[in-house]
């Protein structure tokens, strides 16, 4: 059964591509099996793909492949290797490669992103909340169902899946259900509810607890205001100018205001495990349960459903 889980993880979408490479043994396109003996290029033109194969073009609206594996290129920028199934959808003159992810080799791209030098039992505990958010239901994607950046959760480029095996699938649960569980970079010695930053969750609320390793030691940071603008009240409005202005602008949503001057701590929305905290619990001895337990209280910590 938990070999069975995958899940559908859009990749490179930040890249938004017209044209990759793609270097798989097969791949299905217009309703035809094509084997490959060496790697094909795929363009969009519009809301079809061109597959260029020696000399024939073929066009269509989709284009799947059944692995085992996919090597998919960004010419001269991005090169990744992927196992599983996939598909490529277009739309708009842009690609979206689409990889039906073995779920614990997705968890694993998420810890090597995330937590790469963590103790272990930090990294366990960061498992086991990516691992319930991808079993969580999904984010609003239309060709997948979640993407690999950080609106999601971040599968950075080239790193290898981290696997955490100790944890293999184990989920947070609150009420019986999956938590789509929340983390972020580090705190000011606090983390946050989700409606002190704006966020509306129904099923948890999240508990603004103490975090000792960021209150003895807090990542502090001062920005100045753009000109014309005024300081972030929510996560939306800080994400907001984070587009426009860098996303280095403004860290965090814990800080007070001087003059055109913010002077923060912490980086990231609040909410849930403090990945610095964390780490920091880990190196005192804590466990990755005690841990997940102190960042999201009243969750409990079982096997898949
Ligand atoms: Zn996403
Ligand atoms: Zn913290």
């Amino acid at each position: 059964m938990l070999a069975a889980a995958v899940v559908s993880i859009g990749v490179l979408s930040l890249f938004q591509p017209r044209e990759l490479i793609l270097e798989t043994p097969s791949i299905e396109v217009a309703g035809e099996r094509v084997t490959l003996r060496e790697p094909v290029t795929v363009r969009a033109d519009g809301r079809s793909l061109v597959v260029r194969i020696g000399t024939r073009e073929l066009r269509a609206g989709l284009l799947t492949g059944s692995g085992p594996g996919v090597r998919i290129e960004l010419p001269g920028r991005m090169d990744r290797r992927y196992m599983g199934s996939f598909k490529i959808a277009v739309t708009e003159g842009v690609l979206y490669p689409v990889i039906y992810m073995n779920l614990e080799e997705a968890v694993g791209r998420v810890v090597a992103a995330e937590m790469p030098s963590a103790p272990l039992e930090a990294q366990k505990a960061q498992a086991i909340a990516a691992r319930s958010y991808y079993e969580a239901p999904a984010r609003t994607h239309t060709f997948f169902d979640f993407c690999d950046t950080t609106h999601c959760q971040a599968q950075f480029a080239g790193s290898r899946p981290q696997p955490v095996s100790a944890t293999d699938g184990q989920i947070l649960r609150h009420n019986g259900r999956t938590l789509r569980a929340l983390y972020f970079r580090s705190c000011g010695g606090r983390t946050r509810t989700a409606a002190q930053i704006g966020f509306r969750d129904e099923e948890y609320r999240y508990a603004a607890v103490h975090c000792t390793v960021c209150q003895r030691d807090p990542h502090t940071w001062t920005r100045t205001l753009p000109p014309g603008t005024a300081a972030p009240r929510s996560e939306a409005e800080r994400l907001a100018l984070g587009r426009r202005f860098g996303w280095d602008r403004f860290p965090s949503n814990d800080y007070e205001v001087h003059g055109t001057e913010l002077r923060g701590q912490g980086e990231g929305h609040g909410v849930g495990l403090c990945q610095r905290g964390a780490t920091g619990l880990a190196r005192q001895g804590w466990d990755a349960l005690s841990i997940l337990r102190h960042y999201y209280p009243g969750t409990d910590v079982g096997g898949l459903p």
